[in-house]
């Protein structure tokens, strides 16, 4: 039986990368911002429509380099339908999550319910554009300027998203990429802290570096979130794949939506003709009233017929058993609800599109295949 796995890594050709980083084995030059990065850095600012992209060995670290240089200070405003990467990098900046519950459509943070969780210890909103959904920008903007808080965006999911004709990663006081191998952009592992604020630079650049500010001293408490020079060559080389890679994408998902689009109790996402899509994922809802089983028995199904798809977000951030006794300080029963509905279905660039005919057969004849 031939399996199908919820994503599989695009790779640019081998010899691609061969050439890319031949010129590695001239320079010795491996890691520390070497000439590749210098590179990468500069097509990225370009892409994304920022001042300033600072790459690092992962999306978490640019995360938690970029909470870091804002010098918050007491609570952050989150949602827990989100990968353990977004909580985590609060908790462990010595911060305080508070949750609000998410939009029931789109599944970001939900604007009506910020306000009322701000309190004076409040320092900044953390928000997640979940599965490329945009977050309603404008009204987290208008929240964070009436009660002077910072906002960062999880925008790990949005690489070669725009948002009104900008790329989503110029938005709020910083964006986070990741370029880990499952992403719709890949430099193996990989991330970015993007942002326009010319002051945060300096202080980004020693916080990946364990904090050296030159050969004789270190003047803050940095880690080591370096990107090497063979995943800034690998990021190169895809980049040149982008607009294939998220065309062939679209075809899997036109091919889902139409296939899917009219069965009872299975709720797909809501286009917004705000955001040009980079179809990183495709969520379904199971509705078990209308449709009359539930998203564990697809998932299921599915699993069964070596299938893998992925029930992601489940469960909470909050409900972790590393957090429940600890952070949860709100109720948040929309996101607690779409957990127990939410099922990704495989998608990466060269899925079959006849495999997606068989993966919708199953949820169509409801595991009877
Ligand atoms: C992938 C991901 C991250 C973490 O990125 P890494 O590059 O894996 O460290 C953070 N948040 C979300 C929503 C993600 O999907």
């Amino acid at each position: 039986m031939n399996r199908i796995n919820v994503t599989k890594s695009s790779m640019p050709p081998f010899e691609d990368y061969i050439k890319e980083i031949s010129d590695i084995w001239e320079s010795h030059w491996l890691t520390n911002m070497g000439s590749k990065h210098q590179q990468l850095e500069e097509k990225l600012k370009n892409l994304l429509e920022c001042d300033y992209v600072s790459l690092t060995v992962n999306g978490h670290s640019a995360l938690e380099a970029g909470i870091q240089a804002l010098n918050l200070t007491g609570e952050v405003i989150t949602t827990p339908f989100t990968f353990a990467s977004t909580t985590h990098a609060i908790v462990r900046s010595g911060l305080t999550p508070v949750f609000c519950d998410i939009d029931p459509d789109y599944y970001t943070i939900d604007t009506d319910k910020i306000e009322r969780l701000i309190t004076e210890k409040t320092s900044a909103i953390l928000a997640v554009h979940v599965y490329g959904n945009i977050c309603n920008i404008e009204g987290i903007e208008q929240i964070a300027r009436k009660h002077n808080l910072r906002v960062i965006y999880d925008a790990a999911h949005t690489f070669g998203e725009k948002y009104k004709g900008k790329a989503v990663a110029s938005y709020g006081d910083m964006s986070m990429l990741s370029f880990h191998a499952t992403k719709v952009y890949n430099t193996i592992e990989g991330g970015a802290i993007c942002y326009n604020d010319a002051n945060l630079q300096d202080i980004i650049s020693k916080l990946r570096d364990f904090g050296i500010r030159n050969e004789e001293d270190v003047d803050c408490v940095g880690f080591n979130a370096k990107m090497n020079e063979f995943q800034a060559a690998m990021g190169l080389c895809n980049l040149k794949y982008l607009d294939e890679e998220i065309k062939k994408r679209k075809n899997v998902v036109v091919k889902y939506k139409e296939l899917l689009r009219n069965i009872p109790g299975i709720i797909l996402s809501p286009d917004n003709p705000d955001v040009k899509n980079n179809y990183a994922y495709f969520p379904i809802r199971v509705e078990e009233k209308e449709y009359g089983y539930s998203r564990d028995d697809v998932f299921t199904w599915l699993k069964n017929h070596g299938i893998g798809a992925r029930k992601y977000f489940y469960p909470l951030t909050s409900e972790f058993s590393c957090y429940r006794d600890i952070y949860f300080n709100n109720a948040t029963p929309i996101a607690h609800d779409i957990s127990m509905k939410i099922l990704t279905l495989p998608l990466y660039a060269d899925l079959a599109l006849e495999d997606v005919e068989k993966i919708c057969d199953i949820i169509i004849k409801k595991g009877k295949v």
